[in-house]
């Protein structure tokens, strides 16, 4: 999953309280998740792709919160728009961020559907995703 040129992206909230830079060599791909903590703090399903932790800047951080969503992980938003933006496993020197708050293009691509053994009974899977029932997917894709 490494890119050979350096990927720049930018993005924030909806409300500009929260923006970010990022600059990296490696990007994993975008990854929907289907669990129940995702679909109740994105609202509908978490799509997020993930890059190393010194790879994004906060250009601000106002009003950026953190919520432990898990005892392994905790979930960044914005406290004035409430756009969930991130998640971060204590453990791993790894972020992922929402696809949906970068600035376009992104030319990223969304590969894979995790945890599709929670996933919501009013919609179907996007065709051509591979798609797994847990989270393991998400382990096998981490950055080195
Ligand atoms: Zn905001
Ligand atoms: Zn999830």
């Amino acid at each position: 999953m490494a890119h050979a040129e350096t990927i720049d992206l930018a993005g924030s909230c909806a409300c500009g309280g929260v923006t970010f830079q990022i600059e990296a060599s490696e990007i994993r791909p975008v990854l929907e998740c289907h669990c129940h903590t995702c679909r109740k703090t994105s609202g509908h399903v978490w799509a997020a792709f993930a890059v190393h932790r010194h790879d994004l800047t906060f250009t601000c951080d106002d009003t950026l919160r953190w919520f432990d969503s898990s005892t392994i992980a905790r979930r960044g938003f914005c406290s004035n728009c409430g756009s969930s933006l991130f998640y971060e496993k204590f453990d791993h020197d790894q972020i992922s961020v929402a696809a949906g708050v970068l600035n376009a293009p992104t030319g990223l691509i969304c590969a894979g559907a995790i945890c599709t053994d929670e996933a919501g009974d009013y919609y179907a899977l996007a065709p051509g995703l591979t798609t797994v029932a847990d989270a393991t997917l998400r382990a096998e894709w981490a950055l080195a």
